[in-house]
């Protein structure tokens, strides 16, 4: 009893310290869950706090701006409209935008005007949710685990195309065509990229430049940072006037020096602005005098010599702890030093009555308004376009950095330098590696010493000179194999990269190396330089034969996948000029087709190459580049322009679309199949590459990306119906007969194919040049006599009709059955003959 007692006893003392432990557990568990998420908070406060007295700045700034007569493009736009007077970014207005191929055959043109209403697809959908929700994903999988930063790698591409802004009430956008490119001599198709070929001189500025400068993206720095631009200052002048200003504004800050390298080359940090800043350093190097220049968002260390204790500011803002950020709202041009400039905030600038004719004459320069263009600052702010949640989202602190490549070739001056300073002024420096200027052979004065010189003050900005003009193809692959970024950022050179344009992009590389960002495309004026804002929902699309387009996704689409206007976008094809893409991912596809000849095509490949070997294409709304469309390319093409781009696209054609590719060279380019008028080159290497990534078919394409392309594969099909005779065709044992039509029948079923054969199979119905018979061959798509004509002549609408050559003289022969159906002849066309006339089962296209 005792001992049971004593059990009984200790019983409880046993229960009451287990409860006891359990409530200790408890509180322990939860006095960790507060410690944790103090932490989270605290860290997300200060990043908040941060986010907040940059945007009280700006907000501040924005008020004053707004009041010296600041006119949105958007606002304009809705005046325009006659839609009210206050900007609402959600109401945006559409201007046209297209890519255009410029002068392609007129079937190509036929299907360069339709605005594009998509239908409704999977691929347009955005199953990835919106940028801020995969973050959401991300953060609590984050704080289990920490984040192997080296390993994530991204891509995207860039795209190619021309619009043009023709106001408002042209809401239609129009479509139209492009291509690019031929094979770098230096560039390998995987792997690391290697150094570049010997036909390819590189040569860097920033080698050449004695001092280098740290670009200095502080908002606080944003007056008198960048260049200065009245009228009839010439850039370089007034960029050293800029520079000075930067240089003194430099001076007044507290900097610490840090340190020498072993090849005395001073290795700096300065702490500059202690609140945003404390925890990063920034480092760079000094060797010798800089070149007092420009310093448009850059630091200008000028004056120092190599021997004296050397300053570089602690620009970076980002905290490295692999949390997560708002996205940051850098922008050194957001006080602009001149409030009053030509064409600042993005407004439209106007051409003085006394310089029309100069303006005029200078169109052809750049085929835009380039006597404007050079009235504008190269540093000039223009209008936050971005969607309101954008400034909201969050990135990561440890996005992979870009090296931002820019191909040009004869650039205008002025719009070269602000498509650079536009990099320079809206980038986060910690995640911009480098700018990359590969000219492609430019014969122009201005683009030599003088480019070298004004580019030497920027110590992230590196010239390649190809010796010889490569086109836009391999010039991008040339300044692809000289980057040291993660990311290879394409930006075409006539360009202004809106605030906030670049972590969304990168942001979405890191989640997913196999994504390729683009940003919206939106409209610089080509004629007045203003900076116009496109619709939402946008998405690149091609139409046959491989005509780039945009099309707005379907507001049923749009609501069914509760769509944000911020939400990433996949897009069946890009267009071209602009995207971030993870370098490794990049050489992994085999980067772009060098065979690929001066421009055009381009967007095709990549994108079609892209999708169909697992990567995805998505143009990120939260990323905004503003870009000059012209009507014309203002550089010479080596070749006939139409030949070089149809060229392109044949390649892209005969490697990516299998069986397809008859509907492209069906849609005007049969004129490409006959090997004497084009010679595509070797595609040997391309269509290894496909087969080595185990890409999917064109087909799978077609239905998983891109399933609202209207794509038979054929023309018609199915039996083949002799109103004469009321009865059908019959291939049998080689020969054509007839027979009652069976639709169970396998040889009574026939193609007739966008090249315009007759086939079973692959035989083809051929017509005989001696005599009035047909025979049955091999099908050639090259071979011309097999192509019969049928529903395209409007009295002979129903008849096969071919040419054939006896003794050299083409004529046109009908394909007509025997009165008692006992045989097929070519005979002379007579529209009233029923034997004459033919029908197939289904035909998928007039
Ligand atoms: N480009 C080039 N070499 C060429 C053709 C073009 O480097 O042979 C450059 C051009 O300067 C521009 C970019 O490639 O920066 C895209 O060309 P463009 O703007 O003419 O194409 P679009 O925007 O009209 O499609
Ligand atoms: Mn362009």
């Amino acid at each position: 009893m005792k001992i049971k007692k004593y059990f009984r006893g200790s019983g409880r003392v046993l229960a009451f310290v287990f409860v006891a432990s359990i409530v200790w557990l408890l509180f322990d568990m939860a006095a960790l869950r507060l410690s944790i998420s103090e932490v989270n908070s605290q860290l997300l406060k200060e990043l908040v706090v941060k986010e907040r007295e940059l945007a009280k700045r700006q907000a501040t700034k924005g008020t004053k701006v707004a009041g010296r007569d600041f006119k949105h493009p958007l606002e304009k736009v809705q005046m325009a409209l006659g839609e009210g007077k206050k900007s609402d970014r959600v109401e945006r207005k559409v201007v046209e935008v297209y890519r255009k191929t410029g002068k392609f055959n007129g079937e190509v043109k036929a299907h360069t005007a339709a605005p594009e209403k998509d239908t409704g697809t999977q691929a347009g959908a955005n199953p990835q949710g919106s940028v801020k929700a995969k973050m959401q994903e991300k953060i609590s999988k984050k704080s289990l685990k920490k984040h192997n930063s080296g390993t994530d790698t991204t891509v995207r591409n860039p795209i190619r195309e021309q619009a043009t802004e023709t106001g408002a009430k042209e809401k239609e956008r129009r479509v139209i065509a492009l291509s690019r490119t031929k094979a770098p001599p230096a560039v390998r198709e995987e792997g690391q990229p290697k150094k570049v070929i010997e036909a390819i001189k590189l040569q860097s500025s920033a080698t050449k430049a004695t001092t280098k400068v740290v670009p200095v993206q502080d908002t606080k720095l944003s007056v008198g940072a960048g260049l200065s631009q009245k009228a009839n200052n010439s850039t370089l002048k007034t960029a050293k006037r800029g520079a000075q200003a930067t240089a003194s504004a430099i001076k007044e800050r507290p900097v610490n020096i840090i340190q020498r390298d072993k090849k005395e080359k001073v290795v700096v940090v300065i702490s500059k602005d202690k609140e945003n800043h404390k925890n990063d350093s920034v480092k760079g190097s000094v060797d010798g005098n800089l070149k007092s220049a420009p310093q448009p968002g850059a630091l200008n260390v000028g004056k120092l010599q190599a021997s004296e204790p050397v300053k570089l500011l602690n620009i970076s803002g980002v905290r490295r702890s692999g949390g997560l950020h708002k996205v940051m709202a850098l922008d050194v041009t957001h006080k602009p030093r001149d409030v009053r400039a030509v064409g600042q905030f993005g407004h439209a600038a106007v051409v003085p009555l006394d310089k029309q004719e100069e303006s005029r004459r200078r169109w052809s320069e750049g085929y835009f308004n380039v006597f404007l263009s050079e009235q504008i600052p190269v540093d000039r702010a223009i209008p936050d376009t971005r969607p309101p949640a954008c400034s909201e989202d969050l990135v990561h602190d440890d996005l992979p950095t870009t090296s931002v490549i820019f191909c040009f070739v004869d650039e205008v001056w002025s719009t070269l330098l602000r498509s650079v300073h536009s990099v320079l002024n809206r980038s986060p420096p910690h995640l911009l590696k480098e700018i990359l200027l590969v000219d492609d052979c430019s014969t122009k004065d201005y683009l030599k010493e003088k480019l070298d010189v004004y580019m030497s003050q920027f110590p992230k900005v590196r010239i390649i000179r190809l010796k010889e003009r490569q086109g836009l193809i391999r010039a991008r692959l040339a300044g692809a194999a000289e980057a040291k970024g993660d990311v290879l950022t394409f930006l075409d050179s006539h360009i202004e990269c809106n605030v906030g344009w670049l972590e969304p992009l990168l942001e979405r590389v890191y989640q997913d190396s196999r994504k390729v960002a683009c940003p919206v495309i939106e409209v610089i004026s080509d004629k007045d330089m203003s900076y116009v804002l496109v619709d939402n929902f946008q998405r690149g699309i091609f139409k046959w034969p491989l005509v780039f387009g945009w099309s707005t996704l379907p507001e049923d689409y749009i609501k069914k996948n509760n769509m944000k206007d911020s939400d990433p976008i996949r897009c069946p094809v890009m267009a071209g000029g602009l995207f971030s893409i993870d370098k490794k991912y990049f050489y992994e596809l085999g980067a772009y087709d060098p065979g690929l000849d001066v421009w055009g095509g381009e967007n095709m490949e990549i994108s079609f190459k892209i999708w169909m070997c697992g990567g995805e294409i998505e143009i990120i709304p939260c990323s905004r580049v503003g870009h000059i469309f012209r009507g014309e390319n203002p550089y010479q093409f080596p070749k006939d322009r139409q030949k070089t781009v149809e060229r392109n696209l044949a390649r892209v054609a005969e490697v990516w679309l299998d069986e397809y590719k008859e509907v492209f060279y069906g849609h005007g380019y049969l004129h490409l199949l006959n090997k004497n008028v084009i010679d595509v080159g070797n595609l040997t290497a391309q269509i290894q590459l496909r087969e080595k990534l185990h890409c999917k078919s064109f087909k799978w394409y077609l239905e998983n990306v891109y399933p609202e392309l209207e794509a038979p594969v054929v023309k018609a099909e199915g039996l083949v119906f002799n109103v004469g005779t009321r009865k059908c065709l019959v291939l049998d044992k080689g020969s054509l007969f007839f027979e009652t039509c069976d639709l169970s029948k396998q040889n009574q079923h026939f193609n007739y194919s966008w090249v315009k054969t007759l086939r079973q199979n692959t035989s083809c119905v051929s017509p005989q040049s001696t005599g009035t018979g047909v025979a049955m061959e091999p099908c050639d798509n090259t071979k011309t006599h097999l192509r019969w004509m049928h529903k395209t002549n409007k009295v002979l609408t129903e008849h096969l009709i071919a040419e054939v050559s006896p003794r050299g003289v083409p004529r046109r022969v009908c394909l007509e059955a025997g009165p008692k159906a006992d045989g097929v002849y070519l005979k002379a066309c007579e529209a009233s003959s029923s034997f004459q006339k033919w029908q197939f089962t289904h035909y998928y296209t007039q």
